[in-house]
């Protein structure tokens, strides 16, 4: 059996292969950290976005869906935390002039004493660590750097700068005359834009508390290293819910959406060992619960989602920083009050590797081999794939008028070269579930072959019959219900 390390990149080779994950700028060396998404990527990540869209607003009355802007007032950020505390302890070796997350270096060592056996300096190491990071530390996390004896991984060498705060906000500046006071940020998260909403929202959509608004958007982090293929990048994709609540009853929807979001994940039929709950044991300071559900990866398991109580925090400091009441009036308490917020917070990016790695499958056939990704219908880039079998005899007429029939409501796909095995191949490659081949016997008799892609077997049914047979299978009923 081949090690996780061999598997995971074997899994970044295929999905650039077949076009679902490119680097980007390639032809230029590429972007550290941005990475784009080819023709399937692009599908399964549109899939992606319609389930989590699906099961937040269109299942929940009571949410609602917006799609606010990137760039927000400055002011939004120094509310919100994020010009002050939006930080990573950085340090520089001066031999390779490369740069790390002086967590991360102690991180990887913590990691190589447990591998040793060492846990109890495991223990110690990761329990010194916290407390420095706790209370911004810096010299103290150094010092934890030098006393391991941590070295550079390209120089070898320990000749390290101090540990220094890096904010992770990209900057750009706004307008012709851009001068100090023009300096908007790329959004490092899209709750912001929602918070800043809740009452145009919640005023022209008549909601009453408990309500939720979501979105799905870009954001952007200069993140010091990037990790893991597009786990860690320096823009990519949230879908991210604020559900607005009584203060006080913030813990049972807490409870509520911790169980609700778990299911959504795990209705794609993945293995539950898989996935497991992180409850955080260091809270933000505006936080009074906080826990990741995370995806056990090639690399380990590690967070695709969050879900935070806030408290009344954002809005208490929006309200603060913009002097405009953001308060909702409660017809039942006859009061008005700033409401408390529980936040479900998913990387699309994160979702759309989790589902990648789940769905790749390397398989041993009696005389041959093929690699297939068993997605879940609902998510296939392409759903069904119509096959001549030859190029000639009016079989192409016949396979295009099928084609014609199903594509304005499944996104398909039309290949009559090579040999069908070959061609069945290419559809396991991207995860097609449905490929229908097209014979003789379909001129004479209006039947054609269906071939499954997880099982391979193979069905003889009527044209007719096709539409219903995949509208069943890739129904977002299927997810749902
Ligand atoms: P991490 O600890 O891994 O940096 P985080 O706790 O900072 O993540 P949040 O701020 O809670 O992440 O963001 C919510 C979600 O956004 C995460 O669960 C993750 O799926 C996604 N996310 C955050 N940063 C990145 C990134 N740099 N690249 C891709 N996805 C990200």
């Amino acid at each position: 059996m081949q090690n996780t390390e061999q598997l995971f990149k074997n899994i970044i080779a295929h999905s650039k292969e077949y076009g679902f994950v490119f680097p980007s700028s390639e032809i230029y060396d590429g972007l550290g950290a941005v990475y784009d998404y080819g023709q399937y990527g692009a599908e399964l990540k549109n899939n992606l976005k319609t389930y989590w869209w699906k099961a937040m607003v269109q299942l929940n009355e009571n949410i609602t869906g917006i799609d606010s802007a990137i760039f927000m007032h400055p002011k939004i950020w120094k509310a919100s935390g994020h010009v002050d505390g939006f930080n990573d302890p950085m340090i520089d070796n001066k031999d390779s002039k490369k740069r790390y997350r002086a967590d991360n270096l102690l991180e990887d060592r913590i990691a190589k004493y447990h591998k040793e056996g060492k846990t109890d300096k495991a223990a110690q190491l990761q329990e010194q660590m916290d407390a420095y990071l706790k209370t911004d530390d810096l010299a103290g996390l150094k010092q934890l750097i030098e006393e391991h004896e941590i070295a550079c991984p390209v120089s070898g060498t320990r000749n390290w700068t101090d540990v220094r705060q890096f904010n992770l906000m990209f900057s750009t500046k706004m307008g012709a005359t851009a001068g100090e006071n023009e300096v908007v940020y790329l959004r490092p998260e899209t709750a912001q834009g929602i918070f800043v909403n809740f009452l145009n929202v919640q005023k022209t959509g008549r909601m009453k508390i408990p309500f939720g608004i979501a979105q799905i958007g870009k954001a952007f982090r200069n993140e010091v290293i990037a990790r893991q293929f597009i786990m860690r990048m320096r823009e990519f994709e949230q879908m991210e819910m604020q559900f607005f609540v009584r203060p006080g009853t913030e813990l049972e929807w807490y409870a509520h959406w911790k169980e609700m979001r778990l299911k959504w994940h795990l209705a794609l039929g993945v293995d539950p060992a898989r996935y497991r709950f992180h409850d955080h044991a260091k809270l933000a300071h505006y936080a009074n619960a906080a826990v990741d559900i995370e995806y056990e990866f090639p690399f380990g398991f590690k967070e695709v989602e969050g879900i935070h109580s806030r408290t009344d925090f954002d809005l208490s400091q929006h309200q603060e920083f913009s002097g405009k009441k953001l308060q909702y009036f409660d017809p039942e308490l006859n009061k008005s009050y700033v409401p408390a917020v529980i936040e479900t917070s998913i990387g699309l990016d994160r979702m759309f590797l989790s589902v990648f790695c789940n769905a790749y499958t390397e398989e041993a056939l009696e005389n041959d081999s093929r690699t297939v990704l068993k997605f879940h219908p609902a998510l296939a880039p392409v759903k069904a794939a119509v096959l001549p079998l030859t190029r000639k005899d009016g079989l192409p007429e016949k396979a295009r008028a099928i084609m014609d029939r199903l594509k304005l409501d499944f996104n398909m796909q039309y290949d009559e070269k090579d040999s069908i095995g070959k061609r069945y191949r290419r559809q396991d490659a991207i995860g097609t579930p449905f490929c229908i081949t097209v014979d003789y016997e379909s001129l004479e008799n209006d039947t054609v072959t269906v071939r499954h892609r997880d099982s391979m077997q193979q069905e003889r049914v009527s044209i007719e019959s096709l539409y219903g047979m995949i509208a069943e299978r890739v129904s977002w009923k299927t997810l749902l219900q």
